[in-house]
């Protein structure tokens, strides 16, 4: 089960590669070096370049599949994946999301991953748009949808999360789930902000609290769900190694994380590689490993029937283990 990754993150090489031919858009740099940055603004700005030829629903549809495809070989039966409409600006928004949902729905057809979709706020968008994009989720109810989220560079741009706190708040009433990326480039106080303007459910990384020990404690007392990324939070400089990452400090604390791959092809990830460097460099057991997964199957955005079919196959996959052994 993976909660957080990003769609745009999950397009090869290859892919952008013929989009840009057929887009007649010079390469940004060869192929093989596509995927090179070392730092979060270095990958946004490599990011934004491949998005902007993202040109057609025919391509977001196809996107989504594919991205469906891969986490499946990956071995991954859920994901809630987040998408950033600001990216596709050739794409009127709604346009979009009812463009990745059917991807995503041929792909369920078709016994891929069940990908589950969460529109994301840019930071530099408006409280206006924002409200627009949730009310428009909530009269049309698009399939596959099943949340919000919020993310952006808050380095760059500052405090930007008290703006969406309506947006956020209309989000609950409409039962949508709730996550933000902060804690990546800002500090503690980014997250302390999302816990007290947002309401949210679950954090996308959240990694910079462990900085705080009141505000870690919250996050136990308060059961919010951490999406931790560990490669990409070394990939973009946050931590110089794996075995600098505070994840075991937040479950030693008692603040539920969940272990994820954030940009697959863009990082060069996998959540299957994510659970065994982990494994190995903090030293956790299967054990540890099945509870993460049932911490993502609790903090996923579906509905009680579907999280329960997630515990399903995670009994079914122990006991099949069970007796193999
Ligand atoms: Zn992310």
């Amino acid at each position: 089960m993976e909660l957080h990754v990003h769609v745009e993150a999950c397009i090869s090489g290859s892919r952008i590669e013929s989009l840009a031919a057929e887009a007649g858009v010079p390469m940004l740099r060869p192929v093989e070096r596509l995927f090179e940055y070392s730092t979060l603004a270095e990958f946004l700005e490599t990011y934004e370049w491949w998005c902007d030829l993202l040109r057609t629903p025919e391509t977001a549809e196809g996107i989504a599949y594919e991205a469906a495809a891969l986490l499946a070989a990956d071995g991954i039966v859920y994901a809630d994946v987040l998408t950033g409409p600001r990216y596709w600006e050739h794409l009127d928004d709604q346009e979009l999301i009812l463009a990745l949902g059917a991807g995503f729905e041929r792909a369920h057809r078709d016994g891929l991953t069940d990908c589950r979709l969460v529109p994301s706020i840019s930071r530099e968008q408006s409280a206006q748009w924002a409200m627009e994009l949730v009310e428009w989720i909530g009269a049309e109810r698009p399939t596959r949808v099943v949340g919000l989220g919020l993310d952006g560079n808050e380095a760059v741009l500052g405090r930007t999360t008290p703006k969406f706190e309506e947006a956020y708040a209309r989000a609950g009433e409409l039962g949508l789930g709730r996550t933000v990326h902060a804690g990546e480039s800002s500090g503690p106080e980014g997250v302390r902000d999302v816990l007290d303007y947002l309401h949210v459910d679950r954090i996308d990384h959240g990694v910079r609290a462990i900085e705080d020990p009141a505000l870690t404690a919250r996050l136990a007392d308060e059961g919010i769900t951490l999406n931790i990324t560990p490669t990409s939070n070394v990939i973009t400089g946050l931590y110089p190694d794996l075995p600098s990452h505070p994840i075991g400090r937040f479950i030693e604390a008692g603040v539920p994380v969940t272990v994820n791959s954030d940009d697959p092809l863009a990082m060069s990830v996998s959540l299957s590689g994510e659970f065994e460097a982990v494994a190995r460099i903090h030293d956790w057991s299967f054990d540890d490993l099945v509870a993460a997964t049932r911490r993502a199957a609790d903090a996923a955005f579906c509905d009680e029937t579907d999280r329960a079919a997630l515990h399903a196959k995670v009994d079914a996959f122990l006991t099949n283990r069970a007796e193999s052994i």
